[in-house]
């Protein structure tokens, strides 16, 4: 079977990845390679920062890889914070502190729309290819719901009137960026199967 690594160290994301694609390829996360080092993020889009993490281990390992990278787009904020999204109240940030941020930003604004978007990269067979996942919405002036991580507390996506906190992680699954990405990853992986 065609060995293929996710290179994150987010075992959650590594489970989830496994669950779609097993059947077809072997995936393996920065772990099982004994990888511990993080891989600068230096890049200036999505785009850019999921290449890096999949292009470096690519080339030391010589072996087929994607990355993903996701960024929370608010339209009033010129498409902040981004690809900044993990650290948007500075280096010792957590998800509470840029939450609060963002609120802060916006209470002046009228414009609460928001894009969630994911790219992931893949390096397969030495060509590079990109798909991307993206969820409209927008931005609640304060926290509600319990489930989640992130910004889910205060995202709403169109079509629901709920956050994404309040939905059960099966149902965020169902309809997430992410997993509008990994759909079309899998589809193209699985479209590629020689066993
Ligand atoms: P990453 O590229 O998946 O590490 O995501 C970058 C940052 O975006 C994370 O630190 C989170 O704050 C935020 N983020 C990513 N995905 C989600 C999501 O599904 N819901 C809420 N926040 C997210």
């Amino acid at each position: 079977m065609k060995q293929i690594v996710f290179s994150t160290h987010n075992e959650n994301k590594l489970k989830e990845i496994k669950k779609i694609l097993s059947d077809n390829f072997k995936i393996l996360g920065l772990s099982d390679l004994n990888f511990d080092d993080e891989i600068i993020e230096s890049g200036k889009t999505l785009a850019q920062n999921a290449d890096i993490k999949a292009s470096y281990i690519n080339k030391l390992y010589n072996i087929d890889c994607f990355a993903d990278d996701t960024g929370l787009e608010i339209n009033s904020l010129n498409g902040e914070p981004g690809v900044y999204s993990a650290r948007y109240a500075g280096d010792e940030c957590s998800s509470e502190k840029n939450i609060e941020k963002v609120l802060n930003s916006l209470s002046n604004k009228k414009c609460r729309k928001a894009v969630f978007k994911t790219v992931i990269c893949l390096v397969f067979n030495n060509e590079k290819y990109f798909f991307e996942g993206k969820v409209y919405g927008s931005i609640l002036p304060k926290r509600i719901g319990k489930h989640g991580f992130g910004y889910d507390p205060i995202f709403v996506p169109d079509g629901f009137n709920k956050t994404f906190s309040q939905m059960s992680m099966n149902e965020k699954n169902r309809i997430s960026h992410r997993a509008i990405a990994v759909e079309k990853l899998s589809k193209f992986l699985k479209s590629r199967v020689t066993k």
